[in-house]
């Protein structure tokens, strides 16, 4: 195999540094790619790709494993060290290499009195989340991240270097498509003049998720663009690593980003709901943000979806606790985030579809320990209860394996689907990309 041109390394099978560059945040998806390509450069991305089109195998790229959803047998395309961030204050922009994570563009932005669309985890990947959608922390108020990229460079199937804007098919398909139509090498995202934000959690005990549970929604029911909230059960380990007062019991997590003044009155309903086990909500620095759902850093397996629902009634909040709540068979980590504000507005530049209708989505994941059948056979159970009020799916939040077709009719609009469809034809007639 001659792939001289690279500044990057290239990893075989049972070559030192292979496992490391495979592995990545999700265990459950077992990866065995043929060859490993470290990419350094764009030109790296370029010769990748022309090499995987000679030799008739399919390219699958990861910067942190956060979003792998399909295992690889082809050529695996490592973004790591594609770790370049440079802030233009005032353009209020920022340019962002594949490999770089929400936690350095937090840093770099904060300097300059900015912040970006960044979601809940500092350690998920720029390029991955923004090319799902990216539902973040200030979404009521600006939108998905996908709607504020201004330029994107992408490598597509004929293993040329493309640099795509505003107008073009390409870009369209990109916001929202994912990997679908070629390897981005960077992206251009907008940042916001955000500093601070008043934001954290109420923890509850198990006796009180479903009083909980119903003073969240009507209280995010009515909640101003200014705040982006969610409500998570999380059944905790009895583990030293796990907050004294959360240690081994289901709890209910209420998460607050709120960016106006008075977030003590804001939320005094929630306060007033129940005891609080913990209360985290304080002013900080928009850059301290990824502490407000304090998600596990370790690696690990685990397997979710989720669906949008127009409506969050008494009795799918009943079905939300009877099947994945405390009693459920299979432990689940269930997150329901009001949605509404910003994100149901039309962008500027339009992206692929995402339900815009939608008031609430409702997630489940759970850690995979005895196969990933049980996982989705207690998921099915809350979703299928769930179906009367579902409108659709948002692409981020699918964990590991799933049939991609079914996946893309529930996350995209008839009409995107048909359109993506024909793009792919057109920019990657051989499905080089994607699952
Ligand atoms: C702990 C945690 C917290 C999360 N929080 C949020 C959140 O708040 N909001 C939200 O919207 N999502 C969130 N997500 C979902 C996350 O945005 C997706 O899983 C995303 O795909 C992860 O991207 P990544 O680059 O980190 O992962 P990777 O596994 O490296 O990439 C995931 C996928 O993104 C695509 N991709 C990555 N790099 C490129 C590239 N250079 N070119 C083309 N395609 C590429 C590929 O399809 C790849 O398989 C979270 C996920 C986790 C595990």
């Amino acid at each position: 195999m001659d792939v001289t041109p690279l500044t990057g390394q290239v990893f075989r099978p049972g070559q030192d540094g292979y496992d490391d560059e495979v592995a990545g945040f999700q265990l459950a998806v077992a990866t065995a790619p043929a060859v490993v390509v470290g990419a350094e450069t764009a030109d790296d991305v370029v010769t990748a790709v022309r090499f995987a089109a000679a030799h008739g195998l399919r390219v699958s790229v990861q910067a942190t494993g956060h979003g792998l959803t399909a295992g690889t047998e082809g050529l695996l395309i490592s973004t790591r060290r594609l770790a370049g961030v440079e802030i233009d204050a005032e353009a209020g922009t920022a340019r962002v290499e594949a490999g770089v994570r929400w936690g350095a563009v937090l840093e770099a932005a904060a300097k300059h009195g900015l912040a970006p669309l960044s979601g809940s985890s500092p350690d998920v990947g720029v390029v991955g989340y923004t090319l799902s959608g990216g539902f973040g922390l200030m979404a009521r108020k600006y939108g998905r991240a996908a709607d504020h990229v201004s330029a994107i460079d992408v490598v597509t199937a004929d293993g040329s270097l493309r640099h795509v804007e505003a107008g073009s098919d390409l870009f369209w398909a990109l916001r929202g498509g994912r990997a679908d139509f070629g390897i981005v090498t960077a992206l251009e995202v907008d940042l916001v003049p955000v500093t601070e934000l008043y934001g954290g959690g109420l923890y509850f005990d198990t006796a009180d998720i479903p009083a909980v549970l119903r003073a969240w929604r009507t209280w995010a029911s009515s909640a101003p663009d200014t705040l982006t909230t969610s409500l998570a059960m999380i059944p905790y380990p009895d583990l030293p690593m796990v907050p004294e007062p959360l240690r081994g019991k289901h709890i209910a997590h209420v998460r607050v980003a709120y960016l106006g003044d008075g977030g003590d009155d804001l939320v005094a309903p929630l306060r007033a709901a129940a005891p609080a086990l913990m209360d985290t909500l304080k002013r900080m620095p928009f850059s301290e943000s990824g502490s407000i759902a304090a998600e596990p850093p370790h690696p690990h397996g685990y397997h979710g979806t989720n669906t949008t629902v127009t409506q969050l009634n008494d009795a799918m909040l009943d079905a939300i606790v009877e099947h994945a709540g405390p009693g459920a068979e299979v432990g689940t980590v269930l997150i329901v985030d009001r949605l509404g504000g910003a994100l149901t507005r039309p962008p500027e530049v339009p992206g692929v579809g995402w339900d815009r209708q939608a008031e609430f989505v409702v997630r489940a994941l759970s850690v995979v320990e005895a196969g990933i059948e049980p996982v989705r056979k207690a998921h099915a159970k809350l979703f299928d209860a769930l179906t009367p009020w579902s409108s659709g799916r948002l692409l981020p939040f699918v964990y590991g394996e799933h049939d991609p077709a079914e996946v893309a009719e529930s996350v995209y609009p008839a009409d995107d689907l048909r359109r993506l469809r024909e793009l792919k034809r057109e920019y990657d007639p051989k499905a080089t990309f994607g699952s």
